[in-house]
Formats: C-alpha cells, structure tokens, sequence
C-alpha cells in the first residue's frame, strides 16, 4: 500500500469521516487486521476559516503548501485535501506530491452513472467561484446547476454555523431537502455533496434522485489509488475510480 498524506480538520468533523471510511475500506479490501497507512495533518480550522472570509487565499495558500510539504517529508506518496472549498488552493500546492482531486473523484461519478446535469451544495466558495465548477464541467462534461441566492445562503450558514461544529439539526436537514427539491424542479438528475460535512447531515444515497457524496468518493478515489501499486497517479491525470456509482464506499 502507498502511504497517504492527509490535509484535515477543515472541519475535523469530517476528516473523521475520512479517517473512518479510509480504514474501513482498507479492511474491506484487504481483510485481517490491515488498515491505513496515514499521515495526517489537522488544522486548526479558525485561523483558516478566517482567511476564506477575508479573502486571504494567498495566505491559506501557504499553511497548506508547508504542511503538505511536510507530509511529503515524512513519507506520504500522495495527498488528500479533506475539503472541496480548500480545493480552490490545489494548483498552488506543488508539493512534489501527486494530488488526488475531489472533482476528478466527484466528475468520474457523475460521468459514469451517465447523468449530465447535477446540482451542486457546497460552500458559497465552491457554489459562487469556479474551482470546483469548473474543474467538473472541463474536465467530466458535467453540467452543473446552483442553488438559488437564497438556497445558497441557506447551505453555507448551515455548514459553517452547525456542521463544521458537529451540530446535526432534522429542522436543517428539512431545509436542504427542500433546496434539493428546487434543484430537481429546475431539471437536475443528480446530486452533489459538494462539502465534506453535508454527508453528516444527509445520505446521498436516500435522496429522490442519485445523490453523489464528496467525501466518500473521495475515500474511494484514495484506496484505490492506495491499492494499485502501477502507475503513480500525478497531479495532471489523478487517479479515478473506475466504475464509480453513488455514495457507498467499496
Ligand atoms: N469541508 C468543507 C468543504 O468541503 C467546508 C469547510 C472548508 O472550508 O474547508 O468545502
């Protein structure tokens, strides 16, 4: 198995995810007593929750480029950035490390249930920026579809003000489930959870329509890069997994 670097704790709630699903399916995979060989390195999130609302992505930039370089000198051979909206820092990390992408995860999925228009939640980062957008709809041909001002408004407070802080709310799950149902209204055939929180809040795989989950298909993009000691994946063309279907783990 190849060592994998992790970039966490944007939320920690959700790198637990990761941490969980990651040696679960290693389990899985391998049987006995095998599990992950992982190195994390968990932020602080404030600080940097700070720096998205000023603005300061240079900044960001930076704390995630030293501490990937700092994975990669205690061995990690590929890093995971546990979040969509830290994606947006992805081109600044040349860390000398292949970077498996949360869109190339999340675009191969949707490609390959054969759906073209998804709608998208996530932060009002990934929602109104392009990082992520675009990266699914060059890269995967997938036609993406935004909530509304106010929907947005909505899934963002949610993720920042309740998920990222563990708060699991049925009165919040009410309203995603009715911005989903918006989105479906306006033509989407699919979902993304396109925040690695969201997954704590709904199962992607008991909506009304394909629900695609970030985090776990991130997991499942990583063990398979883990699992497959031929050709190293690298920052151009980043493992993918290659039969994906919707938020399960396998
Ligand atoms: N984990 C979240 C995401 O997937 C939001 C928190 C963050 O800004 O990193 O976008």
């Amino acid at each position: 198995m190849r060592t994998l670097g992790l970039l966490g704790g944007m939320s920690w709630e959700s790198t637990l995810v990761y941490y969980r699903a990651l040696n679960q399916g290693v389990a899985r995979r391998l049987g006995g007593l095998h599990s992950e060989p992982l190195l994390l390195h968990s932020f602080d999130f404030a600080p940097l929750a700070v720096l998205q609302e000023q603005g300061s992505w240079n900044t960001a930039a930076e704390r995630l480029l030293d501490a990937a370089r700092g994975l990669g000198a205690a061995g990690a051979e590929g890093l995971l950035i546990a979040s969509n909206t830290m994606h947006k820092l992805a081109p600044a990390l040349e860390a000398g490390l292949p970077l498996l992408h949360i869109g190339d995860a999340v675009g191969a999925a949707v490609a390959g249930a054969g759906l073209r228009r998804v709608g998208l939640l996530g932060t009002r980062f990934t929602m109104e920026q392009d990082f992520l957008r675009t990266h699914l709809v060059r890269r995967h041909g997938v036609e993406l579809l935004m909530p509304e001002a106010d929907d947005r408004e909505t899934v963002h407070r949610v993720i920042y003000g309740e998920l990222c802080r563990g708060i699991v709310r049925e009165a919040s799950r009410d309203e995603y489930l009715a911005v989903i149902g918006r989105l479906i209204d306006r033509g989407a055939e699919g979902i993304v959870l396109g925040c690695t929180e969201i997954g704590l809040l709904l199962d992607a795989d008991a909506l009304a329509v394909p629900g695609f989950d970030s985090t776990l298909l991130h997991v499942r993009q990583a063990l398979d890069w883990m699992l497959t000691p031929a050709t190293p994946a690298t920052p151009a063309t980043p493992a993918t997994p290659a039969t994906p279907a919707h938020g399960a783990v396998r």
